[in-house]
């Protein structure tokens, strides 16, 4: 079991050419080189500018509905035992998820570049619909790919972002899912460097968008200190649990407290199983690149990306933000797999038990619970865990329904 480490702060990186460790910096096409020094250099800018922090601070508290609650979940701890448990309450954002953080970050820091046209890739549709309600807060012109496949399965998503003005572009080729969304993306933003904003969803692609987007998210972690304190009157709990797909989500409530003396556990999604078709980067993955970053992915010996699964579309991604993948080697963090008929149970405990029906994603970290408070109960007493509610579980109830 790996020990936090308290009076040496771990350093996570990422270093100046934005590396976590061996995972991390920018394998792009020349032609985004001076694209993403434009995009680093303006970051640098504004991640300290009071201006642009005020302005985002404010649309978070009076457009996203932050800060987002903690909620004590009594009949949740009753039923697991042996833990207090805590709910972070992200699927309370507008939209129903956590990823409105970032793309309303992303959108603003695009506004003050003067770029005014913003593309995206989605994949059950939940970052193309965060990405499409920003743009119209903003009247930005806004395409979103999305594999063709996925349209099909996530029409209601598809009906949301067209609503909200966004043109929704098929990819047609691969699997017609996420990974291949994403080479659109990628292509199109090679075409058009110059007037093209790309919103990625996710802690990944190339340096600076993981730390980007991880700072955005931080907010999650951050509230959850001060509502800890509040509520039991100090900052850090025993654990914290969250899925990890992308893994923006899960950094987001970690990364205020990795200096601190809290087990963290990310859930990741095992699908039919580990011998079966899955998305278990952490378990089953090595190194290699894809889509701008060296991280953890699933390929075979030849270096060819296999198709991921699993149940939840949020989670269903062959690779996994670099930070996530340098904290898996350190052993900081835990992983371990949950699989689709763990994560159904998840959802259905977590609604009979404290009346809220969460995401597919989000069910992952629910299955965890009780291994969890095993662990810490044999040398804590009365452990404190909170969880990332990532989202909220409308999207899936199709899928949910078919299941029970
Ligand atoms: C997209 C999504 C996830 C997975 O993405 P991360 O970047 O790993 O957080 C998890 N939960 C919900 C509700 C999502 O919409």
């Amino acid at each position: 079991m790996p020990q936090p480490a308290v009076d040496s702060p771990p350093d996570t990186g990422p270093d100046d050419s934005g590396h976590f460790g061996p995972y991390g910096g920018a394998y792009v096409p020349e032609i985004l080189t001076p694209v993403l020094e434009e995009l680093k250099a303006a970051y640098a800018t504004y991640k300290d500018d009071p201006e642009f922090q005020d302005e985002l601070r404010t649309l978070l508290h009076t457009y996203t509905g932050r800060p987002t609650p903690l909620t004590y979940c009594d009949r949740l701890s009753d039923a697991i035992g042996g833990a207090h448990i805590y709910a972070k309450r992200e699927d309370l954002c507008h939209t129903g998820a956590h990823k409105i953080n970032n793309t309303l970050g992303q959108l603003l820091l695009a506004d003050r570049m003067g770029k005014e046209r913003i593309i995206a890739e989605t994949g059950a549709g939940q970052h193309g619909v965060a990405t499409a309600t920003a743009c119209a807060k903003f009247g930005m012109d806004c395409i979103v790919y999305m594999g063709a496949e996925d349209m099909e399965r996530q029409r209601l998503n598809v009906e949301r972002m067209r609503l909200l003005g966004a043109e929704v572009r098929p990819a047609t080729s691969g699997s017609q899912t996420l990974k291949d969304a994403t080479n659109e993306a990628i292509r199109d933003w090679v075409s058009n460097p110059a007037d093209t904003f790309y919103i990625i969803g996710s802690v990944v692609g190339p340096h600076p968008y993981p730390t980007m987007t991880r700072n955005f998210h931080r907010i999650i972690g951050e509230e959850t200190r001060t509502q800890l304190r509040a509520e039991i009157g100090t900052e850090v709990p025993d654990a914290l649990i969250a899925c990890v797909g992308g893994g923006s989500n899960a950094i987001g409530l970690f990364h205020p407290f990795l200096d601190e003396d809290v087990r963290m556990y990310g859930a990741e999604a095992a699908g039919q199983g580990l011998n079966g078709r899955h998305a278990a980067t952490m378990s089953a993955g090595t190194p290699g690149v894809l889509h701008g970053a060296m991280s953890l992915l699933l390929q075979d010996d030849a270096g060819q990306v296999e198709l991921a699964h699993s149940v939840s579309a949020g989670l269903d991604y062959p690779g996994v933000g670099p930070e996530h993948a340098h904290l898996h080697d350190t052993g900081r963090v835990e992983y371990r797999p949950v699989t689709d008929t763990e994560a159904l149970d998840g959802v259905q405990l977590l609604s009979e038990t404290e009346g809220i029906i969460p995401a597919l994603e989000t069910a992952h970290a629910v299955a965890l619970f009780q291994d969890v408070a095993d662990d810490l109960q044999s040398e804590t007493s009365d452990p404190v865990i909170v969880f990332n509610c990532s989202g909220r579980g409308d999207k899936d109830m199709d899928t949910i329904a078919k299941h029970l």
